[in-house]
């Protein structure tokens, strides 16, 4: 099974344009839409998972119309949007249950057994008695997981996930939506692109409600193979460089800067040849989007 988005645009109230004219096949396996914030990544989740409509466009999920036979779609989607909520005053296990029957499992025996059985996979069987209230960040996120894999989905959507979550936190939850990408189209949306790298065998890169790259990691550093090279500066430097040269990437690296630079040709012997990253990608990818003197050099 897998997603077909053929020019979906959406305009809100405000005027602002969320989505111009989005196409884009997503197949099975995990796929990463990467975006900063306000690219429209949380309106294309939101649309396809049915819960508001586009100006224009359609969206297919194997034979399912998306836009027109919504109650098809829900039987089949599991969701974990951003801003999960939970009742922190109720257990992991009661509310599960409570999910459950929204879901249609109304047998009590077979519940129960689909309760247990996602808790185990989750992590969250020993802690499946404690409030969600007193859940840390990463066990909120496993719990979201294990509400979205209720009645077995086909396509699963998760919102930018891992925001807040400390590395080990981060790591399990990787390992469980890996486990999962395994059989089903998971789609992730995020704004950090390690969790794309990690994770995910195709991806694409929205901004301002546009699509500026579809492919997959692997081919996407090829993009920037042989182009990109390195340079540790002082800080106050740092504007006198991008005036100079494309700089598509700049951090802190043992109290210097440490800058990325976009070029056909080493810029000159002070720079060094380094292997692009996915991050190297995505800065030059935004970049030339938004600069026009970028997008002819
Ligand atoms: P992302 O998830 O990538 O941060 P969103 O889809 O949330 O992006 O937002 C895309 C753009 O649409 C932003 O400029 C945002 O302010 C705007 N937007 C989102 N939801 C609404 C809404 N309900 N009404 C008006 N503008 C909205």
């Amino acid at each position: 099974m897998q997603l077909e988005i053929r020019d979906l645009s959406k305009t809100y109230p405000n005027g602002v344009k969320a989505l111009k004219g989005i196409s884009l096949d997503i197949p099975r396996g995990m796929f990463g839409l990467l975006g900063p914030n306000g690219a429209g990544k949380s309106t294309l989740m939101r649309t396809i998972a049915t819960l508001q409509d586009p100006d224009t466009g359609s969206i297919k999920l194997g034979d399912i119309d998306v836009l027109r036979d919504k109650d098809g779609v829900r039987r089949v989607l599991g969701y974990l949007p951003q801003d999960f909520g939970v009742y922190p005053t109720v257990s992991a296990e009661d509310m599960l249950d409570h999910f459950a029957v929204l879901k249609g499992i109304t047998r009590r025996a077979e519940r129960r057994e689909v309760v247990k059985a996602l808790l185990h996979r989750t992590n969250l069987y020993n802690v499946r008695k404690k409030k969600l209230g007193g859940y840390s960040g990463g066990m909120k996120q496993r719990f979201g997981i294990a509400q979205a894999l209720l009645g077995d989905p086909k396509l699963i959507i998760v919102d930018e996930p891992t925001a807040g979550l400390d590395p080990a936190e981060r790591n399990r939850f990787h390992n469980l939506l890996s486990e999962i990408g395994e059989h089903v189209v998971v789609i992730l949306s995020t704004h950090i692109v390690e969790d794309v790298s990690d994770l995910c065998t195709n991806m694409a890169i929205l901004s301002a409600g546009q699509l500026l790259l579809n492919t997959t990691p692997r081919e996407a550093l090829d993009l920037l193979r042989g182009k990109t090279w390195m340079k540790l500066i002082d800080k106050a430097e740092l504007a006198d460089y991008e005036a100079r040269h494309n700089v598509i990437m700049s951090r802190l690296y043992a109290g210097r800067l440490q800058i990325h630079v976009e070029s056909d040709a080493q810029p000159d012997n002070s720079f060094s040849a380094v292997e692009p990253t996915l991050e190297d990608v995505y800065f030059s990818t935004l970049g030339r989007s938004e600069s026009p003197r970028a997008a002819a050099a």
